[in-house]
């Protein structure tokens, strides 16, 4: 599924990389340190030492692009998306594992042949190599980081996972650095050194730049806390003001992420997206579902309290699309971004075709219903609001969003030029997507957001 396009946007939008730019700058990245070993180091008659060379080489340069994927560097999330940029993440960390994994067999492959109990003495005297150590070490950092990440919800708080992941990955990294640069045959020539020197600093730079620059960038910036209101048992409204810094600006349907304690920089921010549309600045509001520590905190701020804001980030956007027509697809706490798009829509008196498909668990938790109900007048807007659990009374639809739903609200909007923006539970979101697309929105014009990563 096509999740966004490309654009030249404005608002801190301005240096995007397009994703195939992406992926040739990351094959590239491998390809050269390949290319610079085998300029820079005499060859092997041994066709697996070649290959354990090449496959360690790669690796070490896979975990320094790790770095720039880690999701906070804005020309990369903003071209393809930041779940996407998240995902990839996730599944290079897994390749990662299999190019060490293969570094290290590949250079007992060859006494394989005299039998397992030979080749498991040669990897035993490798391991225990006194100039392995930095290697060694290396590989049982990144196991544990990739065995931390995949258990991370059951092992600790997302505050201590995304701290020691960091700092755990900096580690992993000098030693890498120093097992490159001092061990095996790639390692005796001064050429590859200024050659490894240029990736492992631009890695450790794209950690300054996450743990140290971005977060003193959004100290020039404070934001006080107007309120935090309950709208229903598990949904709050916070609003805040900025007092201090820059004028900020975002577009519509952005999200930012809030650091609720600004004494403390990274990792104690969250994200959320922003409920109201550019227009209210200097307030911006959060529509913010309770589930962990932080959300179930909020109700005990006081207003006045300083927030820290890092952002805008995101895509599910409207503006620079080819949207003719609009449909918004919003499930549960998915309508924090999209009401943030109607209320720009409506200070702007824009005049496009506008679908709204809205769904809950219950009546009770549609949650600003009334005042999507008073926009219809003002905007060229239909909603269709619909419940899991219906009472009698309900005038609105039952069921979750299928295809009928779909068809309905697409019905009179020409398909091709109708940008469709989704927001909600994950398995919501693809199915919704699918059945737009079925009914004849081009995939450029389904643009989603996800509220978790995994
Ligand atoms: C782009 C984006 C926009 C979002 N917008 C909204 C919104 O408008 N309203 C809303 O209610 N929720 C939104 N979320 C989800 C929100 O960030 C999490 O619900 C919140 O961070 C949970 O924090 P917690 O400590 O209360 O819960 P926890 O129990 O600590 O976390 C619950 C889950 O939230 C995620 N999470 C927790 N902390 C972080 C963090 N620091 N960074 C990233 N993910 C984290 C993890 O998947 C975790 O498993 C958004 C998420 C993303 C990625």
């Amino acid at each position: 599924m096509v999740i966004s396009t490309v654009r030249e946007l404005n608002q801190g939008r301005k240096f995007i990389l397009p994703p195939s730019l992406l992926a040739v700058l990351y094959i590239g990245l491998i390809a050269s340190t390949l290319a610079a070993t085998a300029v820079a180091t005499p060859g092997s008659d041994s066709f697996a030492q070649e290959a354990a060379r090449g496959m360690g080489v790669a690796a070490a340069a896979m975990l320094a692009a790790q770095f720039v994927s880690s999701g906070r560097i804005k020309a990369l999330s903003s071209g393809v998306g930041l779940d996407v940029v998240l995902g990839f993440h996730r599944f290079a960390a897994s390749m990662l594992l299999w190019f060490v994994a293969l570094h290290v067999l590949a250079f007992v492959a060859p006494t394989l042949a005299l039998g397992p109990a030979r080749a498991g003495q040669h990897l035993l005297t490798l391991l225990t190599s006194p100039r392995m150590l930095t290697g060694v070490l290396a590989v049982a950092g990144l196991l544990a980081i990739i065995v931390a990440s995949v258990k991370r919800d059951a092992w600790m708080k997302y505050e201590v996972w995304r701290l020691t992941h960091g700092c755990s990955a900096l580690v992993v990294l000098a030693l890498t650095g120093h097992h490159v640069m001092t061990t095996g045959t790639a390692s005796f020539a001064p050429g590859l050194w200024g050659f490894w020197l240029v990736v492992f600093g631009a890695a450790g730079a794209a950690f300054a730049h996450i743990y140290v620059g971005r977060p003193l960038l959004a100290r020039r910036v404070s934001w006080r806390l107007d309120a935090v209101t309950k709208l229903t048992p598990r949904l709050l409204e916070v609003t805040m003001t900025q007092t201090r810094g820059p004028a900020f600006s975002f577009i519509a349907g952005q999200f930012v992420w809030l650091n609720f304690r600004p004494g403390l920089t990274q990792p104690f921010d969250n994200p959320f997206s922003i409920a109201s549309g550019p227009e209210e600045l200097p307030r911006m509001r959060f529509l913010i579902k309770t589930v962990g520590d932080l959300t179930r905190s909020l109700p005990g701020l006081r207003p006045g309290a300083d927030i820290g804001v890092d952002g805008p980030h995101g895509d599910l956007i409207v503006e620079g699309r080819d949207a003719g027509s609009i449909l918004l697809v919003a499930g549960g706490v998915g309508l924090a971004p999209l009401i943030g798009v109607l209320r720009s829509l409506a200070a702007q008196g824009d005049k496009r075709p506008i679908r709204c498909i809205y769904a809950a668990g219950a009546p009770g938790n549609l949650v600003y219903a009334d005042e999507m109900r008073r926009l219809e007048s003002q905007l060229n807007l239909v909603n269709f609001f619909t419940v899991d659990e219906a009472p009698p009374d309900w005038a609105g639809g039952a069921g979750p969003i299928d295809a009928t739903l779909i068809r309905r609200a697409l019905d009179s909007l020409d398909r091709d030029h109708t940008l469709a923006l989704i927001c909600g539970p994950t398995p919501m979101m693809i199915a919704t997507a699918d059945m737009i697309a079925e009914e004849g929105v081009p995939l450029s014009g389904i643009v989603y957001e996800r509220f978790a990563y995994d």
